[in-house]
Formats: structure tokens, sequence, C-alpha cells
């Protein structure tokens, strides 16, 4: 046990020195006051907060292999593609490019649970005309319906992390007041210490586990609802494609903490009031015992190419949500500013007037 003398300033890191006046240890530096029991007291939230994150996980896998599949591979952009024997796979989802039959599929585990399509490819494309819908720039008939038509659904392979998170967090927080008298503003901060401890639990954390499915498109289709999340079986493959995971479990691993993490902090973060500005110090999160398993989300995917450029839209295949780029029409840009600008003179000379 050191002397409380030892201790340095909690909001300052500066050295601190007992003040007979008040009975209380002061910061020379930030002039910061402080009790015994209050020093003693954060000195012993320190010393056991331990350092950064610590994150542990099992497998929840049942890590049988999948048969009676075909693999086809993209020569283009190598997705690896699993598709029941009785369906013909002929173009790739992500790049639109020919797949070639490599044979029986192989080396990959079946998936321990699956969210099955909800909607249909009509439903999908009825999601993404919407969703073109009412963007002035975009060029006509963007999305045909033999555009639509094209779509494939996909099953996309991912982890779903659960982990019980116990953490510490320290905010540095701001209080600040602003007065003035007849000579000067003043601006007067104070800062604080905000200590936080709790246990949050996290069910189906999902992180992507293929590298041809851009994080960025998944993100923009999430959230998936996970009531209807159900025991793997290979009928619901029928008539579509199921993604062979690239990415394995524990290259994906950072991202799941990450989001732990980032959502601790937010949880925790919004029990914080009555502050001008709330920013975490440091951040403590043990999760023993988290488990993963290997679950396929279905997506609707098009591929078309407008101006020799590609352009890939996702739908979520269960919520209907859709993300994706859309193109600009050059000559349509300008019919829409030059409008503007148009409108704009127009008023103006209105205005004069
Ligand atoms: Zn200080
Ligand atoms: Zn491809």
């Amino acid at each position: 046990m050191s002397s409380i003398l030892e201790y340095k300033c909690p909001n300052c890191a500066s050295d601190i020195k007992f003040d007979s006046s008040s009975q209380k240890f002061r910061c020379e530096s930030c002039d910061a006051e402080f009790s015994e029991q209050e020093l003693n007291e954060i000195h012993d939230f320190e010393e056991n907060f331990g350092e950064g994150t610590e994150y542990k996980w099992e497998s929840a896998q049942n890590n049988e292999e999948m048969t009676g599949m075909n693999e086809y591979i993209c020569q283009s952009c190598a997705a690896h593609l699993a598709v029941d024997e009785t369906t013909a796979a002929g173009e790739c989802p992500y790049c639109g490019s020919p797949v070639i039959m490599n044979g029986q599929l192989s080396g990959m585990n079946t998936p321990d649970c699956v969210i099955p399509f909800k909607l249909d490819k009509k439903a999908a494309g009825e999601a993404l005309k919407a969703f073109c819908k009412g963007k002035p720039l975009l060029p006509s008939n963007f999305v045909s319906d033999n555009k639509i038509k094209e779509m494939k659904g996909v099953y996309v392979p991912f982890w779903l992390f659960d982990c019980d998170a116990d953490a510490n967090i320290v905010y540095d927080a701001t209080k600040v007041r602003h007065w003035s008298d007849s000579n000067y503003n003043y601006t007067e901060t104070r800062h604080y210490n905000v200590y936080r401890s709790g246990n949050i639990g996290f069910a189906n954390i999902p992180v992507d586990g293929s590298s041809k499915m851009d994080d960025a498109y998944m993100d923009g289709i999430e959230p998936y609802n996970y009531a209807d999340m159900t025991d793997f079986n290979p009928g619901y493959l029928l008539g579509y494609m199921a993604d062979k995971y690239d990415v394995d479990a524990e290259k994906s691993f950072p991202r799941a903490e990450a989001r732990v993490t980032q959502s601790t902090e937010d949880a925790f973060r919004s029990t914080v009031h009555g502050y001008t500005t709330v920013v975490p110090k440091m951040t403590n999160v043990k999760a023993d015992g988290g488990k993963y398993r290997y679950a396929l989300l279905p997506v609707w995917i098009l591929n078309t190419k407008y101006n020799g450029e590609n352009f890939m839209f996702a739908v979520n295949g269960q919520m209907g949500k859709v993300s994706g780029k859309l193109p600009i029409d050059k000559k349509k840009f300008w019919l829409f500013f030059g409008g503007i600008a148009a409108a704009i003179i127009a008023l103006g000379q209105f205005f004069i007037f």
C-alpha cells in the first residue's frame, strides 16, 4: 500500500499536497481538492482497473462438414459459392462474371443456424425500386424489371458472437460556465472523472465472414431480426447460393470486440448526465466465456453495369433494407442544377423589381 502522498491528482496527474486550512488534499496544478477517503476510493478503483480490454472466445460450432453440394468459383473475383446439386449457378453475385463449377463442395462446415429468406425476388425488387425512386439524378430506367430478374439470392456467412462483458470505464467530463462583467468575459471549465462499473450481456453480434461482401453494404442493410433465426437445414439453400466463408472466426474477433467495447461505452455513457462534455478516458472490458457460431444471413444482390462501371446493390432478404451506390446521370445533373440556378436568377430578378 503506497502512502497517500504518493498519489497523483486524479484529474491531471500532478502532485498533491495536504492543505491544513481545508483539511483536504489539494492539487497545485488544477486546484482540485479531495478528502482522504475520496483519494483512497479513486486509488482502489484505478488499482483494480486492469489494462485495456480482454476477451476470450470459444467455438460453439458443430464442426460437421457440409456435403451434397456443388462448389462454383468466380474466375474474376475468386468468390467460392456453394450451390445445391439441382441448381445451376450462372453468374457471380458479387461481380457479375461467369462462374465455373469446381466439383463437389469440400472444406465448408455445416452452418449452425440460418435466418431464412423472407422476401422473394419480386419483393426485393420492389424494395430496390422504392430505394431508387425520387432520386432526381438517377439515369432513367436504371433498375428495369429485366435487371431485377437477374437478382441473386445469396446466403452470406456470418460469425455470431455472444458474451457477458464486465466493464469499468472512466469518463473525462467537463462543466463549462460563461459569465461577463463590464470588463471581461469569463469561462470556467471544471473537470470531473466519472466512474462507471457494470455488466452487459450481448447476443448475436454479427461479423461478416466473407471478404467478397463489402462491410459497408452489410452495415447498410442491418439489422436482422434474430427472432426468426433457426437451426440450419440444407433445405433452406434450395434455389439460393451460399457464400463459402473466407474470413475465419479468429480473424473476426477484433471486429466483434470493437463492437462490444463501443456498445458498452455508449451504454454506460447514457447513464452520465449533467456535463458539457463527456469523453471515455480509460476503458476496461473483460469478457470470459464468449461464444461464437457460424450463421447464414439472406441477402439479395443485384449487379448492374452503367457506362462501363459496375454498381452493386444489396437488399436485406428478411427485412427489406437496401444499400448501394447510385450513379449520377451527368445530363440530368446539369438540368437539375441548371434548373436551380435559373430559379435563383428568376427569384433574384423578382426581388429586384
Ligand atoms: Zn490536478
Ligand atoms: Zn465474382
